[in-house]
Formats: C-alpha cells, sequence, structure tokens
C-alpha cells in the first residue's frame, strides 16, 4: 500500500544546455517569449528510485495549473524555457514536467512548491559559471569529460551525471547535467545511481 511518506527515493534536477539541444538533427524552436540568454536551463526535477527506475504520471487528478505558479513566471520564462517546436511560452512544457514528473512527489512538494524547489536548485547551483570558472566555456572547443565531472563535483562536492547528445555532424557533446536531490527538494546529495551518460572521454561545449 501507499504509506504517507514519499513513495520515491530521491530526485534527479536535470539542467540542459541550450545549444546542444538546439545544433541537433532535430533543431530548436525559441520561446515566443523572446530571446534566451546562454545559460544553462532547466529540463525538470525528476523523482526517482535507487535502483534507476523511476515513477511517472502519477496523479491524473492533478492537471498543470498555470494559475499556481503565476507568481513564479518571470522566473519560469528565464529559467526553465521551453526549445521544442513549435514555439511556445513554457506552458505545455512544464504541464508535462508536472504531471509525468511533478505528481510522483506530490506527497512532498505541491504544485507550486515543487516548481520553487526546481527555482531554487537552479540558483543555488550555477553550472556554466561552475565549468567558466574551470576554464570550460561554451566556445565549440573539445573538454574531457573528467574535467567537466570533476569541476561540477569541486565546487558542488558531489559527482554529477553527465549527458552527452550528438550535433547533426555527429559530435558528442555536453548536453544535460544532473544533480541528486534529497526528498525534500532542497539538498543536493550523491547521486544513488547516476543516469546513462552517453558521453565520449572528449565532448564538445557548443556555443548558443
Ligand atoms: P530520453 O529517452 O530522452 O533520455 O528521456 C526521455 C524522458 O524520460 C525524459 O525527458 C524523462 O522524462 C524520462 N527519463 C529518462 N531518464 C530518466 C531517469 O533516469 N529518471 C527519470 N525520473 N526520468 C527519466
Ligand atoms: P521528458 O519527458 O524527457 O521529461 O521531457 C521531454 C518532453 O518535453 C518532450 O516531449 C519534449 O518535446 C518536451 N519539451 C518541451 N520543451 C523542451 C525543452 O526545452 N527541452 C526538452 N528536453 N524537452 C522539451
Ligand atoms: P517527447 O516525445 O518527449 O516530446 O520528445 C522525444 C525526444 O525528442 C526528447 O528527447 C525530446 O527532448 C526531443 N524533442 C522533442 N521536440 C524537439 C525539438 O523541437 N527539438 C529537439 N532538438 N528535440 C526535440
Amino acid at each position: 500500500f501507499l504509506s504517507a511518506s514519499q513513495n520515491f527515493d530521491f530526485f534527479y534536477f536535470v539542467q540542459q544546455w541550450p545549444g546542444s539541444y538546439c545544433d541537433t538533427q532535430q533543431s530548436c524552436c525559441y520561446p515566443s517569449t523572446g530571446k534566451l540568454a546562454a545559460n544553462f536551463g532547466i529540463h525538470g526535477l525528476w523523482p526517482n528510485f535507487n535502483d534507476g527506475s523511476y515513477p511517472s504520471n502519477c496523479d491524473p487528478n492533478s492537471p498543470f495549473d498555470p494559475s499556481k505558479i503565476a507568481d513564479l513566471n518571470s522566473r519560469m520564462q528565464a529559467n526553465w524555457p521551453s526549445l521544442a517546436c513549435p514555439s511556445s511560452n513554457g506552458n505545455t512544457f512544464w504541464a508535462h514536467e508536472w504531471e509525468k514528473h511533478g505528481t510522483c512527489s506530490e506527497s512532498v512538494l505541491d504544485q507550486h512548491d515543487y516548481f520553487l524547489a526546481a527555482l531554487n536548485l537552479k540558483k543555488q547551483y550555477n553550472i556554466l559559471e561552475i565549468l567558466q570558472n574551470a576554464g570550460i566555456e561554451a566556445n565549440d572547443g573539445s573538454y574531457s569529460l573528467s574535467s567537466i565531472t570533476e569541476a561540477i563535483s569541486g565546487a558542488t562536492g558531489y559527482t554529477p551525471g553527465v549527458e552527452c547528445n550528438t550535433d547533426e555532424a555527429g559530435n558528442n557533446q555536453l548536453y544535460q547535467v544532473y544533480l541528486c536531490v534529497d526528498t525534500s527538494g532542497s539538498n543536493i546529495i550523491e547521486c544513488p545511481v547516476l543516469p546513462s551518460s552517453k558521453c565520449s572521454s572528449q565532448v564538445q561545449f557548443p556555443s548558443f
């Protein structure tokens, strides 16, 4: 049975590099709300199990309701933009993330606090700045996967998951960074299990 305690073990907090989403064969569309800064954006805050599996779509009776995060709208636009086509104001992406993932942590974070927790994590862990401080810049250069992992673990104290994808020419590139977060949604922890990386030992960091 489901008790009142949370039925997941930890969260992945996932940030995406827009340059690596947009330069793929699928390309991307800029948000209808305006130009994007060259910064990591939030992809999601995903409840997960320690064995690597994860729950999804946990509560069909809890649809996304933009009015519940009206106070967060400007922070959402700036930090959690949607780059999928066609262009959107983000509500479709946020609805997908809430309904697929957020409903599975509803026993700890309601809809407002779920999005707020992700925004606060983003503010606390500035991946672009952490990489820049280690000399790793979004300049189309090639960097060792270990230098990226070590820059982030050195700054945060915890080993991140680093995921790569491939650009149109087939180059392996830095796509997403995963931090693991405790079930309160506020403190990062050592990852119980790392996501699959798909990174080569050398990865490109494309400009955006
Ligand atoms: P992809 O197949 O593009 O890696 O992932 C597709 C979707 O599956 C993601 O957007 C996310 O919703 C979900 N997903 C993939 N891997 C994980 C994972 O390790 N944990 C969780 N919670 N969701 C995942
Ligand atoms: P996931 O299921 O992997 O958590 O989320 C991916 C879904 O969100 C896909 O259906 C994708 O089309 C949609 N989506 C909308 N905007 C974005 C975006 O900026 N990045 C990613 N990765 N997915 C987006
Ligand atoms: P979904 O089915 O979750 O919408 O998307 C499936 C996969 O395609 C995900 O990895 C998602 O991020 C990606 N995807 C969906 N729409 C777009 C798009 O417009 N541009 C890019 N680059 N990827 C997309």
